[in-house]
């Protein structure tokens, strides 16, 4: 088991769960849980369900997992959510395993959601945690933020369809490794 800690850190809109906040604009808070089972769906005011994508929920439970187990792991949210508010609601109401919700997970404190560039999400997420950016992975759907933020050295998970099991291993075994040269996502440019 690797000694040095490790930070996952995840977008939210469109990479974690579907719709994007904005979208529910009209409708929104407060939401409410059709289950409280792992991986549930939740409902906003107008009726619109919201679910979590791909494999979002295990991946995230690993996360836990692995954590309880002892692993030097950490969870982190970089968003740029239109609606913090109503993204943090969503993880305090999406549950992963049984009793456990994505807030579980990830903890307040290290929930970056607002406006800028990401690089700004990830400097907090540095000085708040002392772990280098090399031991950090990044999932995100926008291939702006990808670029962005692997300019840090940051391990980057281009996850278009939502986080899949494979490209979460990927992620972590990068971030756990601590190299400075990998990244999973280039988009040809350069
Ligand atoms: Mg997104």
């Amino acid at each position: 088991m690797p000694t040095q800690k490790s930070l996952i850190v995840f977008d939210l809109d469109a990479c974690c769960w579907m719709p994007e906040m904005y979208q529910l604009w009209g409708g929104g808070a407060p939401f409410k849980q059709v289950t409280a089972a792992p991986n549930n769906v939740l409902t906003d005011t107008s009726g619109t369900r919201c679910r979590l994508l791909g494999d979002v929920a295990a991946c995230w439970a690993a996360c836990h997992s692995r954590m309880q187990a002892g692993e030097p792991l950490l969870v982190g949210v970089a968003s740029r959510s239109d609606e913090p508010a109503w993204a943090r609601e969503c993880l305090n109401k999406f549950m992963v395993a049984e009793g456990v919700s994505m807030m579980d997970v990830v903890g307040e404190e290290l929930c970056e959601i607002y406006k800028g560039s990401k690089r700004q999400h990830f400097a907090a997420l540095q000085q708040k945690t002392g772990i280098p950016y090399s031991r950090m992975c990044f999932f995100d759907d926008d291939t702006a933020n990808i670029r962005d933020v692997s300019t840090l050295g940051v391990h980057c998970v281009y996850t278009p369809s939502g986080v899949t099991r494979k490209l979460f291993l990927q992620g972590v075994d990068a971030a756990t490794a601590g190299g400075d040269t990998w990244a999973a996502f280039r988009d040809g440019s350069d």
